[in-house]
């Protein structure tokens, strides 16, 4: 069902909900809240003063309202419990004056200033919630649409009715004694209370990893029996090009280059995760590959997730292979349509050989003559269905595909379950280490004065600070503020730019672009910085509020730094000495640092903040609900074995 034939779901309200990924009933069933607030009174002889508070009372007198700016409003009333009174003041709740009568058991939700007794409230309920827990669901929204609306619309669809089918096998529910599909689906949305909410979460766990795992063993079970190109390799070709390089290969970077041609050699499909820290020198492998791809007289091709990362790698690997007779082409979505056409009519006659794109190169008007590689960088952002949809552009093409968050090897296993793996450990020998340091908020002006240093040498510095969870517009506020704070430390003197999560992907990458050319001095920004954005003139990094970071992002992040020969520095900025935090300054291995962070594995509650995973799993978590992947993953294998034998 389309959303739109919902109750309270208008044309705009469609593209509001398009925006967060919601296009049909099943979406919106599957938009599980992150978080949930638990409602409960507080116990009014232990109220402190600026303590958040929740207290039912009866209203003494009709609120005034008084209206002020661009729809702004603010709310007084009074409020009595049996043993005081107080002044309620709330913001922007105009429209609830009419339900809130003299005489009338409201609960108020906010914080307590003591000495005047003033609660400012942070929403009113206009019941009595007496001593039950009230829970309530908290969605991602953004500035179009709040989470109670979509709460609202989840209502909706509810009272519509809705057909929601089981999705695991019988066997499998009474196993585990798990919820029923249709009594955890609607208690995530509409929880009674912790007892029924918990089993509810863990059945929705299990079923989104099951559903997960078995795409994945499925996957595997159909590669292997996929018939490939079988390739001759001319080895010695291979290594007059190793030996031409202008350095050294690692033996890491030379094992996974034999691994590779060894599948080429084969019949059997490639279907290969490259993984390696940030600056490890994935990129040449993956031009290794391609070609020995082209000796054989294949087509490859290379897909970036941006349209600036497949404008440097084209860039790198035409510098490469300068002296050599291949043709190589770059298709972008950003090109012009008469570029465009030129370029796909080569790729369709041949003429082109190796092609670098972003996924404009598997449009459905692009057709190969003879694709026989597909090498897609930074893997996470392309989604586990669309493994295997590469492949077909070719003749059972072979694909590498390149990730730079190097995984702990259990887990690996099991997410990259139906691929072989090759790993860049040691990262080549002249990288200079990043110097890491740990601040507090209060040495903050030493760091500044270390990047000003920096910026008048005429380096580059990264600026990050975190999501904020809550709504978008503190997101905004944040570095909106960060900003305006090293303006006016640098004096304007050092053209900042703001990266943040209600830009457009088109202003995200012109703002990346001036960076890249050195137009951008400082750049800001909330999302985590592009993967793979190379800019060796960036020496510094500072991320601010570290502590809210997980340790591989961390890593992640201090990889955009100290890509050139410079000395390059990495300050993570936090309120208070943070334990956890040193193991960045004693290490730069980013798999030892990926077991450490898969050993925090957060909190696992369910009140945690959501994971910023490269697998999007709505519910689950493949840190903190470890064991449980394990398990299901088991459960997966039995279950399609027995389905095997059965047919
Ligand atoms: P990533 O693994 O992040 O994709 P790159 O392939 O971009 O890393 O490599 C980072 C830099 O290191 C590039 O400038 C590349 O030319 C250089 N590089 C790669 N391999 C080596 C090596 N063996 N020795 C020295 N420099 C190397
Ligand atoms: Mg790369």
């Amino acid at each position: 069902m389309e959303i739109s034939s919902l109750k309270g779901v208008g044309p705009k309200t469609k593209l509001y909900l398009n925006e967060l990924g919601i296009y049909n009933d099943q979406d919106l069933l599957s938009y599980y809240p992150f978080r949930f607030n638990v409602i409960k009174k507080t116990d009014e002889a232990k109220m402190d003063d600026g303590s958040n508070v929740t207290i039912s009372g009866v209203v003494e007198n009709e609120p005034t309202l008084f209206k002020y700016g661009k729809n702004k409003d603010r709310m007084n009333f009074r409020i009595s419990t049996k043993s005081n009174i107080y002044n309620v003041v709330v913001f922007n709740r105009g429209f609830l004056k009419s339900s809130i009568n003299q005489g009338k058991t409201v609960t108020i939700v906010g914080k307590y200033e003591k000495y005047k007794s003033n609660i400012i409230a942070s929403d009113i309920k206009t019941f009595d919630i007496g001593n039950r827990e009230l829970i309530e669901p908290i969605y991602h929204s953004n500035s179009n649409i709040s989470s109670k609306q979509i709460h609202k619309i989840i209502k909706n669809l509810f009272d519509h009715g809705i057909d929601i089918k089981t999705k695991l096998p019988n066997y499998i529910i009474s196993k585990y004694n798990l919820m029923p599909r249709e009594r955890a689906v609607s208690e995530i949305h509409f929880p009674r209370s912790l007892k029924t909410l918990n089993p509810a979460i863990n059945y929705l766990k299990y079923e989104e990893f099951f559903g997960f795992l078995e795409k994945i063993s499925l996957l595997k079970i159909k590669n292997k029996k996929l018939i490939g190109i079988k390739r001759e390799i001319c080895d010695d070709k291979v290594s007059k090009f190793i030996k031409s390089l202008p350095f050294e290969l690692t033996s890491d970077q030379n094992k996974a280059i034999a691994e590779i041609s060894a599948d080429m050699k084969t019949s059997k499909v490639m279907n290969r995760l490259l993984q390696g820290d940030v600056s490890s020198g994935k990129t040449v492998v993956a031009f290794a590959a391609l070609y020995i791809n082209y000796l054989s007289d294949f087509q490859g091709a290379l897909m970036a997730p941006t349209d600036v990362l497949a404008r440097q790698h084209y860039k790198n690997i035409k510098e490469l292979f300068k002296g050599y007779d291949i043709n190589i082409s770059l298709l972008t979505g950003k090109m012009s349509e008469k570029e465009k056409n030129k370029i796909k009519s080569e790729i369709n006659s041949g003429e082109t050989s190796i092609i670098i794109g972003t996924h404009a190169l598997f449009s459905k008007d692009v057709e190969y003559k003879n694709l026989g590689l597909v090498i897609t960088d930074e893997q996470h952002r392309f989604g586990v269905r669309q493994r295997g949809e590469f492949r077909k552009k070719g003749n059972n093409a072979d694909v590498l595909y390149m990730t730079a968050t190097p995984i702990p090897r259990t887990l690996a296993l099991t997410i990259y379950g139906d691929m072989d793996i090759s790993s860049i450990k040691v990262l080549p020998r002249n990288r200079k280490p990043v110097k890491t340091f740990f601040k507090k908020s209060s040495e903050i002006k030493t760091v500044l004065e270390k990047v000003l240093s920096e910026l008048k040498i005429g380096n580059q510095v990264y600026v990050v600070v975190p999501l904020i969870e809550e709504t978008e517009k503190s997101d905004m506020k944040n570095v909106l503020d960060i900003a305006s704070k090293f303006e006016k430390a640098y004096k304007g003197k050092f053209k900042t730019g703001i990266l943040h999560g209600r830009m457009s992907s088109e202003d995200k990458e012109s703002i990346m672009d001036q960076f890249y050319k050195n137009d951008i001095k400082i750049l800001i920004s909330t999302t985590v910085v592009e993967v793979g954005l190379d800019n060796p003139n960036a020496t510094v990094m500072v991320v601010f509020d570290s502590d809210r970071f997980g340790l591989s992002t961390l890593h992640q992040l201090r990889g955009r730094v100290g890509r050139g020969n410079k000395e390059s520095y990495f300050f993570m900025v936090a309120k208070d000495y943070s334990e956890r935090l040193q193991i960045l300054t004693k290490t730069t291995d980013g798999f030892l640092i990926s077991e450490h962070d898969f050993k925090e594995r957060g909190s696992g509650d369910l009140f945690g903040v959501r994971q910023s995973g490269e697998l999007n799993f709505k519910i689950a978590n493949i840190k903190s609900d470890f064991k449980l992947l394990k398990k299901v993953d088991e459960d997966v294998k039995e279950y399609l074995k027995t389905k095997q034998n059965r047919i």
